[in-house]
């Protein structure tokens, strides 16, 4: 049985590729600009998602450059010409800046060399400059062939069987500053590597009492100092869109003093590189310095990030949404006609999405017009959905409103954490805890789950005691795995006793971050790799997916003893090529008798001779360490979201003397699809697989084949769900996505 028989009969995808053919095409795909890790997941996916579908696909190296210097710029590749750079930052083609591409005569040298190897489609991956430089080059193909064509280069027959150039773009920038796009490749692990530093920074800073200013990447966008400043509680943000009022330097003064007086030894100042004030002079580090060691004398450090943002390795979420864009590139080339405007593939919430490059070009450049014209409001509002949330989300964790200015709602609210301790959780105390006391809520927190509330551990809780919250793993209010179904009595009393109007519980939070598992530099190995998740497996094939595994068994998708076997076959195969080490990855529940060991084991049978097995069980480590920025943020604003929405049920409910009994007094708030969701708990029962603690459909589900096919398996792979353009202009008025 092969392998799309194997899919066909798990019956789980419903639009297959099958339809698409690369026979006869070639793509050519290039990195241009800043660098940014996740490129080289991208271009892995270009090449294996090209090979898969038949068609002949070309490394263009040093970005335009190599364009138009032609000649060993432009290389065929293969499929193991992008093995085992998954896990490798910057990008293993090059990257340049090329001043030769900005003039005609530049991009009709580019056109000849493409002509020369037919290749009429081109993915380019870069920021706003190179995109921008695709869509002209696409612009100007037609009259570019033909003088080509008047001088001699390429003949009229040429001219006709390559007239149109298709051009797809991914968004390659750390800055995460074009418009239409949630996020950009590069900027998740750019977080990671500013967070690890505020970490740094916190546990040697404690044991003093300092100020620290942090300059972070971003000469035209607040992104990375906005989500930063999210992610790690700081004390004082400066962004390009949204300046600081007047009078900043004496307001930030008192809110530094205001929090040192809350026993803070520590405060945090972000400022972007391209901070401005109100009147678009720059605001620098040292100045900021200066302001701080002037009118407090505290003792203040600067430090400037720079390159480091660029480096390291890219995180899980970079190489899953690189390889999904990949992917997703190559199948809108092979879907483009002639009338198909150039177009960006994206991710939005967690579907890919593909838009019009121009309109979210022309609305990066609107962002930056706003600003120049000091029309902030407009800047942020042009940056999007996300950045505008992410913004208010700050100023109201970041800065208490005084007492006396918040109207009493005279409504108790508790907050609790139950099931696994997961990273983030903390954070969404913290916000929970800041947004119910600034909707003029009593805010009380329950010590160790179900079992301490029966028991009576609650205590109110107030704005300065979850100061540090966000950047802390596990879960600092304590949580036990205990159902309250034993003691709901007790806790009914508790409720009773100190008058809760509502509960907020917080659990359940699964996260891919903690597997960090490099198994290259080994010769002929095969990593067998157990993963937590109870039923679910969705750690196992984002992981999978991040790490470029072979394969990933889930509960999810049942597998028998011929899907071992020809996993098994693969593996031997591959061995045989230049990539001598595998990697598998099993859920912990995915099959009662097919476990671990056993798997360990026949494959080490399997593979006698051939390669040698290692196993490891990751175990607590994943639920383990410090927050990754994602989940900090998003344990924020998800919690932000349900305490608003639990602020205006407890309005609604106010006066009538009514009780919650409705449906809708107990939802589960979520990301489905593209949008924040809040699910009455009534109706998630219907869609809730009890017996295994799983939903019955699962998103991550049509990423399956995803993996598959990048590990060089047949599988048919479910096209984005439109499969069509949209409009950027047209997201406006959805629920703002938390990521
Ligand atoms: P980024 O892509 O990261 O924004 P740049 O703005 O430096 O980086 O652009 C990278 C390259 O893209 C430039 O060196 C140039 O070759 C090409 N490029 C940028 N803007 C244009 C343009 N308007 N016309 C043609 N090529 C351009």
């Amino acid at each position: 049985m092969d392998d799309d028989d194997v899919s066909a009969r798990k019956g789980s995808f419903r639009k297959f590729l099958e339809h698409l053919s690369g026979a006869g095409k070639a793509i050519g795909v290039l990195t241009s600009g800043g660098d940014a890790q996740g490129m080289n997941a991208a271009v892995r996916a270009v090449v294996r998602m090209g090979i898969y579908v038949g068609a002949k696909v070309y490394f263009i190296y040093e970005g335009y450059q190599g364009m138009v210097d032609g000649g060993s710029n432009i290389v065929e590749a293969n499929w193991e010409s992008v093995s085992s750079i998954l896990q490798v930052g910057g990008t293993i083609i090059g990257s340049a800046r090329c001043k030769a591409f900005r003039t005609r005569e530049g991009r009709l040298k580019a056109a000849g060399n493409l002509v020369q190897r037919g290749i009429t489609n081109l993915c380019v991956i870069g920021g706003d400059g190179s995109l921008t430089g695709a869509n002209i080059f696409r612009k100007e193909w037609s009259g570019l062939l033909k003088e080509l064509a008047e001088n001699g280069d390429i003949d009229r027959e040429e001219v006709q069987k390559h007239a149109y150039l298709n051009v797809v773009g991914m968004v390659g920038s750390i800055d995460n500053d074009f418009c239409g796009t949630d996020m950009t490749i590069g900027t998740d692990s750019a977080l990671h590597r500013i967070i690890e530093v505020v970490d740094a920074i916190m546990t040697t800073a404690q044991s003093h009492q300092r100020t620290f200013v942090l300059e972070v990447m971003g000469r035209h966008c607040g992104y990375l100092a906005l989500v930063s400043a999210l992610a790690c509680g700081a004390d004082w943000v400066f962004l390009p869109e949204s300046p600081p009022e007047e009078g900043w330097q004496e307001n930030m003064c008192i809110k530094l003093s205001e929090n040192r007086a809350r026993k803070k030894r520590l405060n945090i100042i972000i400022v972007a590189e391209g901070a401005i004030d109100t009147q678009n002079k720059p605001i620098t580090s040292e100045q900021i310095k200066e302001l701080v060691v002037t009118q407090l004398g505290y003792d203040t450090r600067v430090t400037i990030l720079g390159h480091v943002q660029r480096g390291g390795t890219p995180s899980a979420f970079d190489r899953i949404l690189a390889s999904r864009m990949g992917v997703e590139a190559v199948v809108a080339l092979l879907q483009a006609t002639p009338e198909t405007p150039a177009c960006v593939v994206s991710l939005s919430g967690n579907q890919a999405v593909r838009l019009p490059l121009l309109e979210c070009v022309q609305m990066t450049q609107d962002v930056q017009k706003a600003m120049d014209e000091r029309r902030f409001k407009d800047a942020v509002r042009l940056r999007g959905r996300s950045f505008e949330s992410n913004l208010n989300t700050y100023k109201r964790l970041a800065i208490k409103m005084p007492d006396d200015r918040i109207p009493k709602s005279n409504c108790n609210v508790a907050v609790i954490n139950v099931g696994a301790p997961a990273a983030g959780m903390n954070a969404a105390v913290r916000s929970a805890v800041r947004v119910g006391i600034s909707e003029g809520h009593k805010m009380f927190a329950i010590y160790d789950g179900f079992e301490g509330f029966a028991k009576g551990q609650i205590k109110e809780i107030g704005w300065a005691d979850v100061g540090g919250w966000t950047g802390q793993g596990g879960s600092i209010l304590g949580t036990k795995r205990t159902l309250p179904g034993k003691s709901l009595e007790a806790i009914a009393e508790q409720m009773r006793t100190h008058s809760i109007n509502a509960l907020l519980i917080i659990g359940g939070f699964e996260t891919c971050d903690r597997i960090k598992q490099s198994a290259s530099g080994t010769k002929r190995r095969v990593f067998i790799i157990e993963t937590m998740g109870g039923y679910c497996g969705y750690l196992a094939n984002m992981g999978a997916l991040a790490a470029g595994a072979d394969a990933a068994y889930i509960f999810e998708e049942p597998f028998d003893i011929r899907d071992l076997q020809a996993n098994v076959e693969h593996l031997t195969e591959k061995m045989k090529t230049t990539i001598q080490r595998g990697l598998v990855l099993r859920n912990e529940s995915c099959s009662e008798h097919y476990t671990t060991d056993f798997i360990y084991h026949l494959y080490s049978e399997e593979g006698k001779g051939v390669f040698d097995c290692r196993k490891n069980v990751l175990g607590h480590m994943q639920q383990g360490g410090a927050p990754s920025p994602f989940d900090r943020n998003f344990g924020t604003k998800i919690s932000a979201r349900a305490m608003q929405w639990l602020s205006t049920k407890l309005k609604e409910a106010q006066g009538k003397g009514k009780r919650f009994v409705t449906d809708d007094s107990i939802c589960v708030l979520g990301i489905s699809k593209r949008n924040l969701l809040f699910q009455p708990v009534a109706q998630l029962k219907k869609e809730t697989d009890f017996e295994h603690r799983i939903p019955k459909e699962q998103w991550w589900l049509k990423l399956r084949p995803l993996m598959k096919i990048l590990a060089k398996y047949k599988a048919s792979y479910e096209v984005s769900d439109p499969g069509q353009l949209e409009h950027v202009h047209h997201r406006g008025h959805e629920e703002p996505a938390a990521i």
